[in-house]
């Protein structure tokens, strides 16, 4: 920081220049070499044939504002879902709903609760309100109820979970997810992010709808970047109660999603063959790659999304993460971009997004020649 930084110039509010600012995954190898993307659990089949061309025919009206309470596609949403249209909010992207929860609910003086290995963007928009962030230790990559439990105090506002959790994979089944909520005291608000739902299809998963209903401080996000493969289009919702829902309405921008997102959304929403062609591929997929990498005598956790997680143990006396940054650097050289997670405090372990087949057959027979020592 420059000496002058505190003197003659704006200053941000308190907090602000404590975030680092989050860095997505990586998309190109700069040498224009073809490359396989598995960096950031973007859809394996791209977007649906029907939003791209709901997205198409949105370009000529785009000159016209958005309808601000995004109608079409609350009401697409609660249909599929057996939602209540009244109780939901569209953002862009699950990321808006996240910081305008921390905007509205927590500040200075005031904590937000994540789990250790949880997605960074809890983090992130709970600093940019000026609100303290609380890491609670996970148990074998798993969320810690009695942790959280601890971790709450008079000064908490919010819990965040995701469940699935990003980039672990693992979750807490519908038992132990209310079991989190009834510890929790009232007014503290449990924000459930389900972005991996669709895929989490195993027995005891819950995406948290049922405790929405139920309670008056639960809410639920998801997103249509992950199984609708629609990140580039920023679009994500969540399912509230009543009081939450009228403070969202309350903060967010008046036409914080665009016409055309509204449009590709409703269409994404309608394409029931899409998303289970999508689920069932991914099914087999990350089945079958957690198998091989397992051959290779590779650990991997058990995952609920369109993701898993190596792990790349260090040899005696090597600096954490230095096995994690030899196998990135020569899956790189193979053209296969996938995720170091030192940023979220797993620096030995490497994220794999689920692609294609003809995609997680090339990154297996990488790993082939990685473990078999022949880098070509
Ligand atoms: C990808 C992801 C999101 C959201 O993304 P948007 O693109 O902003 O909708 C939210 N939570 C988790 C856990 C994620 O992995």
């Amino acid at each position: 920081m420059s000496e002058d930084s505190t003197i003659d110039r704006p200053q941000p509010n308190p907090g602000v220049l404590d975030i680092a600012p989050y860095v997505g995954g990586e998309s190109s190898l700069g040498s224009g070499q073809r490359v396989i993307k598995l960096s950031s659990n973007e859809g394996a089949l791209g977007p649906s044939e029907k939003a791209v061309e709901a997205f198409k025919a949105a370009a000529p009206t785009l000159h016209r504002y958005p309808d601000g309470h995004a109608t079409a596609l609350r009401e697409a949403i609660a249909e599929r879902h057996g939602l209540d249209a009244s109780r939901i909010v569209c953002g862009a992207g699950s990321d808006e709903i996240i910081s305008l929860l921390c905007q509205a609910y927590s500040g200075p003086g005031t904590e937000v609760v994540h789990s250790a290995h949880g997605f960074l963007m809890y983090a992130l928009s709970s600093k940019a309100a000026g609100a303290t962030p609380v890491s609670v230790p996970e148990q074998n990559l798993v969320a810690d109820i009695d942790g959280f439990l601890k971790a709450v105090n008079e000064n908490t506002r919010l819990v965040f979970i995701a469940n699935p959790n990003n980039p672990t994979g693992t979750y807490l089944n519908a038992q132990q997810i209310q079991q989190l909520h009834a510890g929790l005291p009232k007014d503290v608000l449990l924000v459930i992010d389900a972005a991996y739902a669709e895929f989490a299809g195993e027995d005891g998963y819950t995406d948290g709808t049922d405790l929405v209903s139920a309670h008056q401080n639960v809410i639920m996000t998801r997103t249509f970047s992950k199984i609708y493969g629609l990140g580039g289009l920023r679009l994500g919702w969540c399912y509230g109660p009543d009081h939450v829902v009228d403070v969202l309405n309350r903060v967010r921008g008046p036409f914080n999603v665009s016409s055309a997102a509204i449009a590709a959304g409703v269409a994404a929403v309608n394409d029931t063959d899409f998303i289970e062609r999508a689920r069932r591929e991914n099914v087999e997929n990350r089945d079958w790659t957690t198998a091989q990498l397992r051959d290779l005598g590779i650990e991997v956790t058990d995952s609920l999304g369109n993701f898993i997680l190596m792990h790349m143990p260090d040899a005696d006396g090597a600096e954490v993460g230095t096995a994690a940054a030899d196998c990135d650097t020569y899956l790189k050289s193979q053209g296969l971009i996938i995720r170091r997670v030192g940023g979220y405090g797993l620096a030995d372990r490497l994220r794999v997004s689920i692609g294609n087949r003809e995609d997680m057959e090339a990154f297996i027979a990488a790993m082939q020649r990685y473990v078999g020592g022949q880098r070509s």
